[in-house]
């Protein structure tokens, strides 16, 4: 596997300042769940640091006290281990706060930053535009004197929230915005969640990034690309400090985007908060947890984000793409069985009285070693409502009046008589099984053209299944401006109760992932027995977007 960002590591291994060294770093903010944006950057950091005999630290961007929390950051933890990476141990924005405060007062002797008393809104209206130049602040020629002064008083909580900030000296008018005096300081009067009241100042994104970089020894930089304005105030900053020619240096990739639904934070937080979904872990979220949940394997989450690859150039992928790889996956791992999510009952009219039966059947056509195993049988099944009709069309073949089928590693039935309530629903089939065919072919050769799934009756668990469609119906949703959330699927999860399920399936350890047998593969939920969700359908719908899209 290799892209520009792993050519520009190898060059600069074999003749760039670090001495062979590569040095990556995820920094996650912990305000949050991880969401398959996230994966992307940690395969790319995490996998670098392992292709090139190198290191990724797990850094914490803890510089917010308002929204950040610790439990967000064991939630991190786990699920970037879950992903198949060692976090080792954490490093935290909030461990520099002592340095970053001494170099920054450093900035203010030489003159490169001074105490600004506008308010934010001020500050922001005087940036200016690409085409109107900024406006100096009033305060910008303090003395070094009295700029350390007021630092301090803003560092020993002197002032009000909001009254001043630190920033750097650089160019009003230079052509990149973010190079007009960045804000390095804001003053804030919040508890933080490491460093307690200790700080009444912190530290900006531009501020605490690229030192905290240089301060772990990063040697590579890797973000989204919106920050690739930022990359000449990364460099400046650096620069200023006299940060040797082995500093890190940021490099930018295309941030991942998928259809049919969001990945910022901010969205993913108003449908917890507004109750859209059950949770962050809700199994329709594109949080790692809500795919963990899902039964998206972390195998097919790498396999995914390797073959999409890093691009410079942002665009959007399809969830089908995804999709397809938690199929491969499951389809050589997952076990199969039989589950009735829809049930109407059959009564074998010529079924020995209280006979007892098993049928063997095959765990996984792909996997030999997964064995077979003893599925029990009786007089009385359960099979899906959808594999009979009264008065079937040309093109269905599966159980009808007269007509004769195969019970999948059983039998072929023949229904006889449909027994109907008083609106007509039917509510029982009256077959006959033919006792020759136990091994699924008639000795006289006669065909049927449908193999349908079963449980027995009297055998049967009971199971809560959940099946779920896109959250959002919209391919692109909010791409035209509007609110994402308008787009909302309110029909993204089917409950159904009274599932009937076959009885290894309550064996079937918790967060496991199995076949159902024409159906699809369901996850056992991680918390609850006996609730199952859908993971993915077993229609390779990636193949049909190829063949319309003509790439297949
Ligand atoms: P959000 O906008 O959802 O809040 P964020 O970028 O602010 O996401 P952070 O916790 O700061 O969230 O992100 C940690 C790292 O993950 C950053 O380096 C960021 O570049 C990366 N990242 C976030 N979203 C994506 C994405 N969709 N694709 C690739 N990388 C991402
Ligand atoms: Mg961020």
């Amino acid at each position: 596997m290799t892209d520009f960002i792993r050519e520009k590591i190898a060059a600069d291994c074999s003749d760039g300042p670090y001495g062979g060294r590569v040095q990556t770093r995820f920094p996650p903010e912990p305000n949050g769940f991880l969401h398959i944006g996230h994966a992307k950057s940690i395969t790319l950091n995490f996998g670098i640091a392992d292709e090139f005999d190198g290191k990724c630290v797990l850094r914490f961007d803890d510089t917010n006290p308002d929204t950040e929390d610790s439990r967000f950051v064991d939630a991190i933890r786990e699920d970037i281990e879950w992903l198949g990476y060692d976090t080792g141990e954490p490093a935290f924005a909030s461990d520099y706060f002592r340095q970053l405060h001494h170099w920054a007062v450093q900035l203010i002797e030489k003159g490169l930053a001074y105490v600004d008393d506008q308010d934010a809104e001020t500050i922001s209206k005087n940036r200016g535009g690409f085409t109107e130049p900024g406006v100096d602040s009033p305060w910008r020629d303090r003395t070094v004197e009295e700029n350390l002064e007021l630092f301090e008083g803003m560092k020993n909580g002197e002032f009000a929230e909001g009254s001043r900030v630190l920033r750097a000296k650089i160019d009003m008018n230079h052509e990149n915005m973010q190079m007009r005096d960045p804000v390095m300081y804001r003053i804030r009067d919040s508890h933080h969640f490491r460093t307690g009241d200790l700080w009444k100042i912190y530290p900006t994104y531009d501020w605490a990034h690229g030192q905290s970089d240089a301060i772990e020894g990063t040697t590579h930089s890797l973000c989204t690309l919106e920050f690739d304005t930022h990359r000449p105030l990364y460099d400046w900053f650096m620069e200023q400090l006299g940060l040797g020619g082995d500093r890190p240096r940021q490099t930018e990739f295309a941030r991942l985007n998928l259809t049919h639904t969001v990945l910022s934070k901010r969205k993913l937080l108003q449908l917890v908060e507004e109750g859209h979904v059950d949770g962050w872990d809700d199994p329709r979220m594109p949080t790692i947890r809500g795919l963990r949940r899902r039964g998206y394997p972390a195998e097919a989450i790498r396999a995914f984000a390797a073959h999409i690859g890093i691009a410079r150039v942002n665009g959007t992928h399809e969830i089908e793409l995804l999709e397809s790889f938690v199929r491969t996956h499951h389809n050589t791992h997952a076990l199969r069985r039989m589950a009735v999510l829809d049930p109407i009952e059959v009564v074998l009219t010529n079924w020995p009285d209280g006979a007892a039966d098993t049928r063997e059947a095959i765990n996984n056509p792909e996997d030999e070693s997964a064995g077979t195993r003893d599925v029990p049988f009786s007089g009385r099944l359960f099979i899906e409502r959808d594999d009979f009709m009264v008065d079937p069309p040309k093109k269905f073949f599966r159980l009808a009046p007269g007509r004769e089928v195969r019970l999948r590693a059983g039998y072929f039935i023949t229904c006889d008589e449909v027994e109907t309530g008083p609106d007509g629903e039917v509510t029982r089939l009256l077959c006959t099984y033919d006792p020759a065919t136990a091994g699924g072919q008639a000795p006289d050769g006669r065909k049927v053209k449908a193999t349908i799934h079963w449980v027995s009756a009297d055998h049967a668990v009971d199971a809560t299944v959940m099946l779920y469609d896109r959250l959002f119906a919209d391919e692109h949703p909010g791409a035209d401006g509007s609110d994402p959330l308008a787009s909302l699927n309110p029909n993204s999860r089917e409950v159904r109760t009274g599932c009937k399920l076959e009885p290894a399936l309550a064996d079937t350890p918790l967060g496991e992932v199995v076949q159902f047998e024409r159906l699809g593969y369901f996850a056992h939920d991680l918390d609850r027995p006996l609730v199952f969700h859908r993971t993915v359908g077993l229609r390779d719908e990636w193949a049909n977007i190829q063949k319309r899209q003509g790439t297949g």
